[in-house]
């Protein structure tokens, strides 16, 4: 069976040691979504490799597969960025972590999903810059559950239908998909409503380009609002836990 060699952008999501030698990594290509691959004799590579495999780096890569294989061959990895500082700060690890889970349970071979590649890289750049890391996450979860199907609505009651208006009290019902009233909320489900600092944010950075979103700012309570409704959120749709949430330093569970 012929193999057919390929070239993509990548970035590893994971990695994990094969044998004496080789190494299994599993990526999110731009062009062909996730992706497992070998890269047969990595552990020895004195230049071929090295430091190229670490977990979020990004890459420009050269691969094959065969049809009777699900797992390609890794010819070539140019590395782009690296990604260091998330790679040696254990704060900024631990919140990319996250990031990681999300997108290994999202992802799905052959299926590419251009602005979802872009939304990881922005994310991966700006917590490298350790530019408000834990607002960043929070940003991608709210662009990245839109990516994968589960936006959230955040303009009108997710059940009554009725727009937000200026003095309501709302929660958020992650079975619902986004804000409900506190009148359509059923007694067993009652919480706290969400501060209107909280709602104008969610709805302001759900409509903004990339280009703009890391200009919001997410500090305080609101940040301990939206990290909260996202978590419970994303528990919700995967129906699991996120292992790697409790992780993260406290001020952002
Ligand atoms: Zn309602």
């Amino acid at each position: 069976m012929s193999a057919i060699s390929r070239e993509t952008k990548a970035i590893v999501l994971d990695s994990f040691e094969h044998g004496e030698s080789d190494i299994i990594l599993t990526l999110l290509c731009r062009d062909s979504g996730r992706l497992a691959v070998i890269a047969k004799g990595a552990k020895r590579s004195k230049k071929r490799f090295v430091n190229k495999l670490e977990l979020f780096s990004f890459l420009h890569i050269t691969y094959r597969t065969a049809a009777n294989r699900d797992l390609g061959f890794l010819a070539e990895a140019e590395l782009h960025t690296g990604f260091l500082n998330i790679r040696s700060n254990y704060d900024l690890y631990c919140t990319a972590s996250v990031l990681r889970e999300f997108l290994l349970l999202a992802i799905r071979e052959n299926i590419t999903d251009d602005r979802l590649f872009r939304l990881a890289l922005w994310a991966l750049h700006n917590m490298d810059r350790n530019n408000q890391p834990g607002a960043i996450l929070a940003l991608f979860l709210i662009h990245f559950y839109d990516c994968i199907g589960y936006r959230p609505d955040f303009t009108s009651c997710s059940r009554c239908r009725i727009p937000l208006q200026d003095r309501g009290k709302y929660c958020f019902d992650s079975t619902a998909g986004g804000l409900v009233c506190t009148s359509c909320l059923t007694s067993a489900k009652r919480h706290a409503p969400l501060s209107r600092g909280t709602i104008r944010m969610l709805a302001s950075a759900q409509n903004r380009s990339l280009e703009k979103l890391h200009n919001l700012k997410i500090s305080g309570k609101i940040l301990t609002e939206t990290l909260g409704l996202l978590h419970t959120y994303g528990r919700q749709i995967f129906q699991r836990e996120i292992v790697s949430w409790k992780l993260m330093s406290p001020d952002r569970r």
